[in-house]
């Protein structure tokens, strides 16, 4: 029977030790501010922003909303994130994605200053996350890789399979891995057979989006589950594995909800207080 990895608990572990980081940054008068722009009237976006707004303001750290209208402008956007570049009172920065049909999310992206990329998603920071000097990481694939640590999964040499490849979850979560001297694969809707991967893979980290995917016959015993796919079916909030017939199979694996979900919101947090220490010259 595979052990439950607990991420809610690691999360809120970790909030604890964010709340002291807060308390003293506050203390040397520097207050950590970041900014959420969203466009548009997306259910999902808005929900999100909500949830990271309750997560900030619970470890002290203030985020301001702005909420812009569906038929913004692209370039209203743009003038926009430059003024909150050039504000020294704001630390981080990020566009809620995906953006209204109008606005090229790139374009975006590119003209936030990589100092204030809390998503780690500017071309400098992606470039860095695979160049193997990153300041600051995806929240998703920092958080995947904290658990593993904190439940002392060595990555050397396992073979990782990683089931999607977005820029916001599949593709920096690989960087992180090969990092870690992982041998890994990452399969996509294109890949033909994806149990081909699957079955002799060690860890498999699935960000599909697509429930009931990875079954207990695609996978091989002792193989550490680790479901980042959120999906709604029959109004509840399943994963990408079928959870209770792959536990026994697993030596690890994590629920949904209450495992990588929870982590994502705090290591968006902790994304937060790096730049913010690094901005003020604060080592660590
Ligand atoms: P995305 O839609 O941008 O990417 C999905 C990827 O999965 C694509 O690369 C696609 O090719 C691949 N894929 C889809 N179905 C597949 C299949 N049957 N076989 C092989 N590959 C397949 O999505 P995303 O933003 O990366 O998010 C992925 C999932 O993770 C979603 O369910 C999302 O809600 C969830 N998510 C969860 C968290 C969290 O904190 N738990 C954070 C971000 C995203």
């Amino acid at each position: 029977m595979g052990k439950i990895l607990d991420g809610k608990a690691f999360a809120d572990l970790r909030a604890e030790k964010l709340k002291e980081k807060v308390k003293n940054l506050k203390a040397q008068g520097v207050n950590p501010l970041f900014c959420v722009i969203n466009i548009g009237d997306n259910k999902a976006s808005k929900l999100y922003v909500r949830t990271k707004k309750r997560r900030a303001e619970s470890v002290g750290i203030e985020q301001k909303i702005y909420q812009l209208p569906q038929d913004t402008k692209e370039e209203d956007v743009l003038d926009l994130i430059d003024e909150l570049n050039q504000d020294p009172k704001v630390y981080g920065i990020m566009v809620q994605l995906p953006t209204p049909d109008q606005i090229d999310e790139n374009k975006l992206l590119e003209r936030i200053d990589p100092e204030k990329d809390v998503d780690a998603l500017t071309p400098s920071n992606v470039g860095r996350l695979w160049q193997e000097d990153h300041f600051v990481e995806p929240a998703t694939a920092d958080g995947v890789m904290a658990l593993l640590d904190y439940y002392h999964v060595d990555l050397v040499g396992k073979n990782v399979v990683i089931i999607g490849r977005s820029n916001i979850v599949g593709k920096p979560i690989a960087a992180l891995m090969l990092e870690k001297n992982a041998t890994v694969s990452i399969l996509h809707l294109g890949t033909k057979d994806i149990t081909e991967y699957t079955k002799d893979a060690d860890i498999i980290v699935s960000a599909a989006g697509q429930a009931n995917l990875v079954t207990a016959d695609i996978v091989k015993d002792g193989v550490i589950i680790i479901d980042v796919g959120i999906n709604h079916v029959n109004g509840h909030l399943v994963g990408d594995v079928d959870f209770e017939n792959v536990l026994p199979k697993a030596s690890m694996i994590t629920p949904v909800p209450g495992g990588v979900g929870p982590l994502t919101v705090e290591f968006l947090m902790e994304q937060v207080i790096k730049l913010t220490r690094r901005a003020n010259g604060i080592r660590g």
